[in-house]
């Protein structure tokens, strides 16, 4: 048996937004036949695939639990959820 601690995936992912700022490079790569769409302004924020701050103003849908450096989002790209815990 094994209990579920504080570090589990739904709270994990209670916590961390599933639109997630991509680098361009990270992008091209994992979706060579796709256009990235873009902010029209962009911050600095960091990849949520390799780590590295870029300004590139992509974002994409993925399950925060699974990529290696998830970040916490405001949401930049509002889909209509009406869950708004913080
Ligand atoms: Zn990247």
């Amino acid at each position: 048996m094994t209990e579920p601690n504080s570090d589990s995936k739904e709270v994990r992912t209670a916590r961390y937004k599933w639109t997630q700022p991509q680098c361009e490079i990270c992008f091209r790569r994992d979706n060579p036949e796709k256009e990235p769409v873009r902010l029209k302004s962009p911050e600095s924020e960091r990849c949520v695939t390799c780590g590295l701050w870029n300004q590139d103003g992509i974002y994409i849908r993925i399950d925060p639990a699974e990529a290696p450096y998830p970040s916490l989002l405001k949401d930049p790209t509002p889909t209509g959820e009406m869950k708004e815990d913080f």
